[in-house]
């Protein structure tokens, strides 16, 4: 059975990309199949993956287009073991594209009926726009990374609400993965007290494993490279390590 997880912030520079890319690679590590699909004109993940995110052709615009099927729009990332269908300024021109046509917010959702694959993590634009109502109808659950500054605290509620309301309508199963606090300095005590304030109001909600500050991070993309493939024995690689097996846990207990 397949699992999709939509990896989503309104928030742009909250470490969602680079939990994206580094989760596909400990989830492929922890012996799962994983697809990562980038919704994110950005094409960050893309790049970060190693592969080019201005190539015309086959990538997510297409998909979303029902210009190609998923199967064609596949490529190997450069390192990590996992598959990725590229993302890139096409997307934004698939935006304009699927406005007006039917059923525009399920194409996602009925690309990946035959992924196959243990793990989807779709990797979402900083906006709610169709791609991401694309990748949150699409998902069983959303994974939500926050950095633990006050502003966080404000966009949650308003964040959570999103969920609630596709929950409600065009996407009856969807969840709460868990919320995940990236770029995280122990010595900051803002960031402590956003800590414990998020844990108390989402209680387990919240992922137990912290994500935290570290400059590896930043630097393995420029590499291509997820950070498990760039510097195995970082604290960013560590952490994200026990990011996969904590949301292997949480997801494969119930069976
Ligand atoms: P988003 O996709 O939410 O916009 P990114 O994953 O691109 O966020 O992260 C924003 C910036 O912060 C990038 O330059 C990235 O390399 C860097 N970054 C992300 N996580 C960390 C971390 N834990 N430690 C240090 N830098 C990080
Ligand atoms: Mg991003």
């Amino acid at each position: 059975m397949t699992r999709a997880l939509a990896v989503r912030n309104e928030k742009g520079g909250v470490g969602k990309t680079t939990t994206a890319v580094n989760l596909a690679a400990t989830l492929a590590r922890a012996q799962r199949t994983v697809l990562l699909v980038d919704l994110d004109p950005q094409g960050n993940a893309t790049t970060g993956c190693g592969l080019r995110k201005d190539e015309p052709g086959r990538g997510a615009a297409e998909v979303l287009l029902g210009e190609a099927p998923l199967a064609e729009a596949r490529a190997e990332a450069a390192s990590g073991g996992f598959a990725l269908v590229p993302g890139g300024p096409d997307l934004t021109a698939a935006e304009l594209g699927l406005l007006g046509r039917e059923r525009r917010e399920y194409r996602l959702r009925e690309a990946l009926a035959g992924a196959g694959d243990d793990y989807v993590l779709i990797d979402c634009p900083p906006a709610l726009n169709i791609l991401t109502v694309n990748a949150l109808v699409a998902a069983d659950a959303a994974l939500v990374p926050t950095q633990c500054e006050y502003y966080a605290l404000e966009g949650l509620d308003s964040l959570l609400a999103t969920i609630e309301r596709l929950a409600a309508g065009a996407n009856p199963g969807l969840r709460l993965a868990g919320v995940l606090r990236t770029m995280y300095d122990t010595r900051n005590n803002l960031a402590r007290e956003v800590s414990e304030t998020l844990c108390r109001r989402l209680g387990d909600r919240v992922f137990r494993t912290v994500i935290p500050r570290n400059v590896t991070l930043a630097e393995a993309p420029s590499h291509g490279l997820p950070v498990t493939a760039y510097r195995a024995a970082s604290p960013g690689a560590t952490a994200y390590l026990m990011l996969a097996g904590e949301l292997l846990r949480r997801e494969e207990a119930a069976g």
